[in-house]
């Protein structure tokens, strides 16, 4: 199972954006997808149509080792897509965990017992550096950044790096960036045009080609409780995601693309 995460400690980048509809176009290429939520916000959850009373099992229950990730698992309404959801007694496992030795690795154990179920896991990180982050770049073999096009877009960029190679050195060797990907490009304003170059300057052949416009569908497609992929698969935003997809799937290892 190849195991991505999506984070970025800044909020509102775009990380469930791309969870959601990369998983979908994922599972929509034949892949067996796994979106984990890890946020105690539910976004995830949110967006595909996972009602709060619906959560039974939570990520959060799996952290705790009270419950098997594959046993949290539930189907979505896209096929081949499912979901470990996240409820709001998620944040308490920042605090709970921390006296524990193998805080770090709760996330990584839990996808080590579901080896084989699924394909490719997406985990869906919240806006922080916190124990949770850390679990999911401790239990991932690649990293996917989402950049929002704006004036502050590298601003905390250094600081996720520097977490990645404290995480490289003292836990998972194998992390490495499998790609930043930005978010809510509008090519009408020369700021997003300029943050792009910069961008591409600073961290360079790491930038997908592919960059997310913004797209009110998008926005919209959450409120219905579907990717956007399904509420409307050919507006921009969706076929940004699916080409997306298809460079995330071109910069996997070749085996991993006999699915
Ligand atoms: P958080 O840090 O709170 O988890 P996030 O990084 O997961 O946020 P999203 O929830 O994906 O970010 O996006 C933030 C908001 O911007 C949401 O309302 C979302 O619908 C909207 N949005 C995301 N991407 C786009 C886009 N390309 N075009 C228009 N709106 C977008
Ligand atoms: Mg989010």
């Amino acid at each position: 199972m190849i195991r991505i995460a999506i984070a970025n400690q800044k909020g509102g980048v775009g990380k469930t954006t791309t969870a959601i509809n990369l998983a979908t176009a994922l599972a929509a290429t034949g892949f067996r997808v796994l979106l984990i939520d890890f946020d105690p916000q539910g976004n995830a959850s949110t967006g595909l149509g996972v009602a709060r009373g619906a959560r039974g099992r939570s990520i959060y229950q799996v952290l705790s080792g009270d419950v098997a990730l594959a046993d949290a698992a539930i189907a979505t309404n896209v096929p081949k897509l499912d979901i470990v959801t996240a409820t709001q007694d998620l944040s308490a496992a920042e605090v709970e965990l921390a006296a524990e030795a193998d805080r770090s690795r709760r996330l990584s154990q839990a996808l080590d017992s579901a080896e084989g179920r699924w394909d490719i896991c997406l985990i869906d990180c919240p806006p922080s550096l916190g124990l949770l982050t850390l679990n999911a770049l401790v239990a991932a073999r690649y990293l996917i950044v989402p950049l929002q096009c704006e004036f502050f877009a590298l601003e905390g960029m250094s600081q996720l790096l520097n977490t990645v190679e404290l995480v490289r050195q003292r836990f998972n060797p194998s992390l490495s960036i499998l790609g930043i990907a930005l978010t809510m490009y509008d090519r009408r304003n020369r700021l997003s045009e300029q943050v792009a170059a910069d961008v591409r300057d600073v961290v360079g052949n790491l930038v997908f080609d592919t960059a997310i416009p913004r797209n009110v569908r998008l926005s919209e497609a959450p409120s219905h409780g579907m990717p956007a992929l399904i509420y409307d698969h050919r507006c921009p935003g969706s076929e940004a995601y699916i080409a997306l997809a298809r460079e995330l799937i071109a910069r996997l290892p070749a085996p991993a693309v006999a699915a």
